[in-house]
């Protein structure tokens, strides 16, 4: 929509009042079940940042400007980084201060997701591959849109083969936000990727909704508890109560939990007593590059190896 007669004064012609719609459209066609947007300028910039992001995107791809940075998910009880979770990074000085949250939705909307997925698919396995001898497996994030593409799992299986490594020392991290139109379609590809081995974690658990039924329907290996119910575990008590259920939960069902975003001891200690021991947050380090990666399990696990030699 573009109210042309609220704009008083102001000389238009025919092609911009087509321009201007256009943007309209464009912004509307994004917006789910809301299907139509008012044009006015805020909206006329936001959708001008929009392409220009979309158009370095495209560039973004051609020219290698991604990087996986790697976050331990840490076990308190055995002292050990178990594992890692690969979180893109953009290299670009105008885009380095955005969010991935930010860049993967846009890059959702025009499926520019495939060729950023390809890539993080194949990243990603190649850094689990290196550290293998560690030990440890590496998770990676899946958009929805990804997984719902033709030769989704053909994908992983020619990755799997190309690089020699075991399947179970990668990791799928899917969230919620897929469309329930295709939840047959996502259980199908989620069970052929578990029977290859490739464990399955449902991401920001508890933040979406029927977030307990996706645990019914889909075949899922890790529940990872969203960091919001990790903010406030020690003050509030919906929160404390919330990770006490879905730890209960995960124990009735044979799952297990990764709490998100732990980054003070006394959320660490009110975890331990909720009966969950793998944390994953600032407390512990941020996403680092592969090479700090390695420092990390030198200084976390290499002294448990060493002490388990000396038992
Ligand atoms: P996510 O998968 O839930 O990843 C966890 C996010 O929480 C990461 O943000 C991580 O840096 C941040 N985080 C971890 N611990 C802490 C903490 O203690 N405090 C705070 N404040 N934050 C913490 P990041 O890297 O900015 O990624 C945001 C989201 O972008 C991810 O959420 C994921 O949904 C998406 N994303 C990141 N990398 C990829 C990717 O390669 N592919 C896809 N499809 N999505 C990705
Ligand atoms: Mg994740
Ligand atoms: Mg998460």
């Amino acid at each position: 929509i573009y109210e042309v007669d609220l704009i008083m004064g102001e000389q238009i012609t025919s092609r911009q009042i087509y321009d201007r719609v256009r943007v309209a459209v464009k912004h509307a066609s994004t917006q789910g079940a809301i299907k139509y947007a008012v044009y006015d300028i805020a909206l006329r910039d936001m959708v001008l940042s929009k392409t220009r992001m979309e158009e370095s995107l495209v560039n973004a791809v051609e020219n290698d400007e991604f990087t996986m940075h790697l976050q331990p998910q840490y076990n308190m009880i055995t002292e050990r980084i178990e594992s890692f979770e690969a979180l893109i990074r953009w290299n670009n000085p105008n885009y380095n201060h955005v969010s991935p949250v930010e860049f993967i939705r846009v890059a959702e909307e025009n499926n520019l997701i495939v060729h950023i997925g390809q890539m993080v698919m194949e990243e990603t396995i190649k850094i689990a591959k290196q550290l293998e001898t560690y030990q440890v497996s590496v998770g990676m994030n899946i958009s929805p849109v990804q997984m719902v593409q033709r030769g989704f799992v053909q994908q992983f299986e020619t990755l799997i083969e190309k690089y020699d490594i075991k399947p179970h020392s990668i990791a799928v991290e899917i969230t919620e936000t897929f469309m329930v139109s295709s939840l047959q379609l996502v259980s199908d590809k989620l069970q052929s990727l578990r029977k290859m081995g490739i464990h399955i974690h449902l991401d920001d658990f508890g933040m979406g909704y029927s977030t307990l039924s996706y645990l019914k329907d889909l075949p899922i290996d890790v529940i990872k508890i969203d960091k919001n119910f990790i903010d406030n575990i020690t003050t509030d008590k919906y929160s404390k109560g919330i990770v006490n259920m879905i730890s209960s939960l995960s124990k009735t069902l044979n799952v297990g939990v990764i709490a998100e975003g732990v980054e003070r001891d006394d959320q660490a200690k009110a975890l331990i007593k909720a009966g969950i021991s793998v944390i994953q947050g600032f407390m512990i380090s941020k996403a680092v590059p592969f090479d700090e990666a390695v420092k990390l399990l030198e200084k976390y696990n290499q002294k448990r190896t060493k002490s388990n030699k000396e038992e």
